[in-house]
């Protein structure tokens, strides 16, 4: 089974917990991947927290965790986000969103 963990709000609400989580799931087979809206520059305490305890860590820099991870190759199973409809949902501030007319009133 391949899982996601997401990072703010979910790994760092009880990191003890899911350090728990991640070595009894991997132990019994299971792949566990960190995959969080943020961007690979925003990662140092995710990496600081995660690195060797996932099997690897996905920054989908605001994209849909879904499509994200699908074009990583990677079909999750189970995603577990206090924010799920980011997986299915570009957050609002995704850098390379396109111009709406929202946004052309603003300038
Ligand atoms: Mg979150």
């Amino acid at each position: 089974m391949n899982i996601s963990l997401d990072y703010d709000n979910t790994y760092t609400r009880d990191p003890i917990l899911w350090n728990v989580f991640i070595a009894n799931a991997r132990g019994l087979g299971h792949k566990v991947y960190c995959v969080t809206m943020r961007s690979p520059q925003e990662g140092i305490q995710v990496f600081h927290d995660l690195s060797g305890k996932v099997d690897n860590i996905y920054f989908t820099n605001r994209q849909a965790k879904k499509d994200y991870m699908f074009e990583q190759g990677i079909s999750i199973d189970v995603w577990i986000d206090d924010m799920p409809f980011f997986v299915y949902q570009d957050a609002a501030d995704r850098p390379a969103m396109k111009v709406t007319e929202r946004s052309l009133h603003q300038f």
